[in-house]
């Protein structure tokens, strides 16, 4: 299946690529359940991805980064990593609660690397849920089979006392440990960075004017306007698959502003580690 090819904006600063939604863990702060996650619906095979991700045209610094859920509980993960075309680089989100033996026999570390500021497989660290020895120990078999991996903890008040420590043990191993700002609500205390305050206090709904930095791609194929529409499966703009599909960059309406997702309105870095990003703007 050969599709028209999709260029990718210079003003876009992102790819993800949500090969699946579900993951093999369930952490209480999982920013993917924000809101209400909608089952999920139809899951792209293998060679449907491939088809899809590999007509995009974009740009050494701006990869397709694989995610979820947990992208490697998709039963073509490795047919997919090693079918992608060659001239797109390629991140990894995962939780690495999978087979490394498999992942080393089938995928060359030459594969996922690429000139970064940050590891190109961005494992995260959830101390509620997770072993960090046995974590630690899969690290470092990768890293020291050649993969460009590193660690990223959430400081969610909870656990941040773990995470922080978690990260001077890893940095002592030579691991490359970040902390990540925990988004949203805990005991009555909203916390994050924002740029639009009250995007998210589902207090009631308004009109605005919305577009996104980001290309993101559900399970389905289905291109969304950002990660509130994404997880509420609510009318997608395009399909990866749909040979007429382009990105659109204008303005579009919603009447969804106060339902928004943390991750689209919160203050971050962009691909180059700078501070200050917001993946959507918004005209109110
Ligand atoms: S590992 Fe990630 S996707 Fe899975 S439940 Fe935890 S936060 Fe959510
Ligand atoms: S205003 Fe919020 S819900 Fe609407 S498209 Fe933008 S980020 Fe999504």
């Amino acid at each position: 299946m050969k599709l028209p090819a999709i260029t990718i904006p210079d003003r876009y600063n992102y790819i993800a690529t949500f090969l699946t939604l579900n993951c093999n863990l369930r952490c209480s702060y999982c920013i993917n359940r924000f809101s209400d996650l909608k089952a999920p619906g139809k899951m792209l095979s293998g060679k449907e991805w491939i088809a899809g991700l590999s007509r995009i045209v974009s740009r050494p610094d701006l990869p397709v980064t694989l995610g979820g859920g947990e992208p490697t509980l998709h039963p073509d993960f490795h047919e997919i990593v090693n079918g992608i075309s060659e001239e797109l680089n390629i991140d990894l989100l995962t939780n690495l609660q999978f087979d490394i033996s498999r992942f080393k026999a089938e995928i060359s570390p030459e594969r996922i690397k690429r000139e970064s500021p940050y590891a190109s497989i961005r494992v995260s660290y959830h101390p509620e849920v997770m072993d960090l020895e046995a974590l630690v120990d899969k690290v470092l078999n990768l890293q020291n089979a050649g993969y460009s991996i590193g660690i990223w903890g959430v400081l969610h008040p909870l656990h941040e006392a773990e995470v922080l420590k978690a990260r001077d043990f890893c940095i002592g191993l030579g691991i490359d440990f970040r902390t990540k700002e925990f988004l949203g609500e805990y005991d009555g205390i909203m916390y994050g960075s924002y740029s639009y305050p009250g995007a998210f206090d589902k207090k009631g709904v308004k009109n605005v004017r919305c577009r996104t930095s980001e290309l993101i791609i559900g399970p389905g194929g289905d291109v969304f306007r950002c990660h509130s529409d994404l997880y509420d499966g609510f009318s997608p703009v395009g399909n990866i698959l749909d040979p007429d599909f382009y990105i659109d960059e204008s303005f579009r309406s919603c009447e969804r502003y106060g339902f928004c997702n943390p991750c689209d309105v919160k203050l971050k870095t962009d691909r180059f580690q700078v501070y200050g990003h917001t993946s959507v703007e918004i005209i109110r």
